[in-house]
């Protein structure tokens, strides 16, 4: 009877995207995967809706994969590979060079894209768009960032020296939230070191993606530096244990994080993965308030609070919660409304799931003992949006630890306040999340802000700076439950992660050198 019924899902599950498929309009656009070079539509029966979370449309379809696709996406990249491993330098710094002017001149047209399928509003899904050209622009350095060491002599007429060399074919797994910043972060680092590579873009919003691929295409790359493959946790798997596949690079959530990081290191690939976070802000008294106040406020609802950066958490010291209600008079002022209007500060969530459940982590931390300052739940936004997932800017106090809101990341426009009378009760408190992508403080006093960042147990630190994501020329430094793995995304940790470093010990006898005329006899046999 049970196995009657297993082997009834697949053939269910297919009726149900048949159905599904037929609701949907013949003229929606399907999303085409991108393997050797060729944008080609999936031959899959299997097709997922990407949503206007603003508007509620569908507005593609997204196809997940078949297992020969993505064979064929990593046979393309392990066969370019061949080639690419042996590039010049100079050659892939010339792609990287040509790659950035073409992001920079289309970067109105992929946050557009952006803001259409993230939901973010326009001027930030630009600098969505910008973080990730900084890393390609970076990626330009390569000749001296793939520099190795040598030292000489280490013994008579004996030289040691290392070489950074290309891993062979790398896979990346992204997440929905910067469709733009996130595949910028891994491909362009990958290809600069040699490698070549498989992008699985969050199925939510491969659109940037695919438009960046176009790019590729334009700056000359050659077919099988970078394939995209499209789909959900079938193909995550697929790429993870896929035997010519050496490295794994994943942003994302816990759960998916987790999974993946076990399942790509037991087969013996390198991985990194970014994951969820929880991120506190310090308000000290001493603190500029109006700077404080607008950061605060642009930290935790700017991109509907849909950023790991985002600050969720205020800590109040001492007086600086007597500043409350001028957050939540400033909060309260912003605007919420579809991305692509002018005017709008904060657009939709993702999803109707994403906003339903940050409501019931709101409705939850009432009912838990936090006291509601500014409801969003209530927002109201143009009659075009009816069918958008807006939450508006929601502040909660009185918040514990213990409180979902303050344990549970809500990745929704929502501020937990909490007070506290020290500020080593606020790095205690900081300390005792499990979390460590971000935090920051905001102060007047170098010895508070000193003693802040050598006690505070966060791999992103920012002093009067709310959400502290270094250039590319550092790396992005979250720690502790934020990341799996040991080797952080971009600066030199990237040049780490995308290459193996071999050395090489040579002894070329100088007394060898010695033999300076020609012989001219013929040889005999002595
Ligand atoms: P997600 O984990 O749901 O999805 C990320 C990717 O993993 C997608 O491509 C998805 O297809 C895949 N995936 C999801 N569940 C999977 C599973 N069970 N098995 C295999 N693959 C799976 O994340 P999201 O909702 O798209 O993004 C939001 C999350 O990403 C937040 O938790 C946020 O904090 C995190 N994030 C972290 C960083 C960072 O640098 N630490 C940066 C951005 C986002």
């Amino acid at each position: 009877m049970l196995s009657r019924s297993l082997s009834a899902r697949p053939a269910m599950a297919a009726a149900a995207n048949k159905a599904f498929l037929s609701t949907v309009g013949a003229n929606v656009p399907k999303v085409p995967l991108y393997i050797n070079g060729q944008f080609v539509q999936s031959s899959t029966d299997k097709w997922i809706p990407v949503h206007n979370p603003a508007t509620g449309e569908i507005t593609s379809l997204v196809p997940e994969a078949t297992a020969e696709e993505h064979e064929a996406a990593i046979a393309s990249a392990a066969e370019a590979y061949k080639d690419w491993r042996n590039s010049t330098v100079l050659t892939r710094q010339r792609k990287m060079m040509d790659l950035q002017l073409l992001i920079r001149n289309d970067m109105d047209n992929i946050a557009e894209l952006i803001t259409k399928e993230q939901g973010k509003v326009l001027s930030d899904a630009r600098g969505d768009v910008l973080r990730g050209l900084q890393v390609v622009e970076h990626a330009c350095s390569i000749p001296s960032l793939m520099m190795g060491e040598t030292l000489t002599p280490v013994a008579t007429d004996m030289d040691l020296y290392s070489l950074r060399q290309p891993i062979g074919v790398c896979a990346g797994i992204t997440p929905f939230n910067f469709p733009a910043m996130i595949p910028l972060w891994m491909f362009p680092m990958a290809n600069a070191c040699g490698n070549t590579y498989v992008l699985k873009p969050s199925e939510r919003n491969p659109g940037a993606s695919m438009r960046i691929a176009e790019l590729t295409e334009q700056a000359g790359f050659t077919p099988g530096l970078l394939n995209i493959v499209h789909g959900a946790h079938d193909s995550v798997n697929m790429l993870c244990d896929h035997p010519d596949i050496r490295a794994v690079s994943f942003v994302g959530g816990d759960r998916a994080g987790r999974h993946i990081f076990a399942r790509a290191t037991a087969t013996g690939k390198r991985v990194q993965a970014n994951t969820a976070a929880k991120n506190h802000g310090v308000i000290m008294p001493d603190a500029n308030k109006n700077h404080t106040l607008s950061q605060l406020v642009g930290a935790a609802f700017g991109a509907a609070g849909q950023r790991c950066m985002a600050l969720s958490v205020a800590v109040f010291v001492g007086s600086s919660r007597e500043w409350l209600p001028e957050l939540v008079e400033m909060a309260s002022k912003l605007k919420v409304s579809g991305g692509m209007e002018a005017d709008a500060d904060i657009g939709p969530l993702i999803s109707a799931q994403a906003k339903q459940r940050a409501e019931g982590i709101i409705a939850d931390s009432i009912e838990q003992g936090a006291e509601i300052l500014l409801d969003g739940r209530q927002v109201t936004v143009p009659e075009k949006y009816a069918a958008g997932h807006f939450l508006g800017p929601t502040i909660m106090t009185n918040v514990s630890p213990a409180m979902s809101c303050y344990s549970e990341e809500i990745f929704a426009p929502v501020l937990s306040c909490v007070f506290v009378d020290t500020l080593d009760e606020a790095i205690a408190l900081i300390n005792s999340s499990p979390y460590g992508n971000g935090t920051a403080i905001f102060t007047n006093s170098g010895a508070a802000a000193r003693r802040f960042t050598n006690d505070i147990d966060v791999g992103q630190v920012g002093v009067n700076v709310p959400i502290p994501v270094p250039l590319p020329m550092f790396s992005f430094t979250g720690s502790r439950g934020s990341i799996r793995g040991d080797t952080h995304f971009y600066g030199k940790d990237a040049i780490r992660f995308f290459t193996q470093t071999k050395t090489v010990t040579s002894l070329w006898r100088s007394a060898d050198a010695e033999v300076s005329r020609a012989a001219v006899h013929m040889p005999t046999m002595k």
